[in-house]
C-alpha cells in the first residue's frame, strides 16, 4: 500500500472585534480559495501538503507562514482524519496566532474571522466541515 500524503490545516483562533464596532469575541479564520478552478470560491481552513519526511506540525507552521504571512503555533489536534482526493488525507490542528496579521498571500483571495454564530455563513469545503463543527463547539463552550 502506498503511503497517504497528509494535508494539514489550521483552525486558527483569535479573540478580536468584527471591525464594525462589535465586541471582542473568539473567532475562527476562514480562507477563500482562489485556485484550482474547481475549488475556487470555496472556503477552507488554511494549510497544505506535508513535504516528504516533514512533521505535520512543522508543515502547519510553514504553510501558515507562506499562505498568510504569520507566525502561528499548533495547539492541539482535532481528532479525526478525512479523505481528500485519492492518496491524500486531511488532519486539522487548532492553532494560535503568535505574530502578524493574516493576509491572503498565496492560494486565497479573501479571509474572514468568523464568530461561533457566523461559522456557517461561508461555503466550506465538505472535507473541512467536521473540523469546523468541532471548533465551533469548542468556541461556544471553551
Ligand atoms: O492547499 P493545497 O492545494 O496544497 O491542498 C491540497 C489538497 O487538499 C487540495 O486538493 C484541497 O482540496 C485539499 N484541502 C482541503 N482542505 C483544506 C486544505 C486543503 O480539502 N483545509
Amino acid at each position: 500500500m502506498t503511503e497517504q500524503i497528509v494535508v494539514v490545516a489550521a483552525a486558527l483562533r483569535d479573540a478580536r472585534a468584527d471591525g464594525r464596532g462589535g465586541p471582542v469575541t473568539e473567532r475562527l479564520l476562514a480562507a477563500r480559495r482562489s485556485a484550482p478552478p474547481e475549488l475556487a470560491g470555496r472556503w477552507e481552513l488554511p494549510g497544505g501538503k506535508t513535504e516528504p519526511g516533514e512533521q505535520p506540525e512543522t508543515a502547519l507552521v510553514r504553510e501558515l507562514r507562506e499562505e498568510l504571512g504569520v507566525r502561528a503555533e499548533p495547539v492541539e489536534r482535532i481528532p479525526g482524519t478525512w479523505d481528500l482526493k485519492p492518496g491524500y488525507v486531511l488532519q486539522v490542528w487548532t492553532a494560535r496566532l503568535v505574530e502578524g496579521e493574516p493576509e491572503p498571500l498565496e492560494d486565497h483571495d479573501e479571509l474572514r474571522w468568523l464568530s461561533a454564530e457566523e461559522v456557517w455563513d461561508v461555503d466550506w469545503l465538505p472535507q473541512d466541515r467536521p473540523a469546523v463543527m468541532e471548533t465551533a463547539r469548542r468556541m461556544e463552550s471553551p
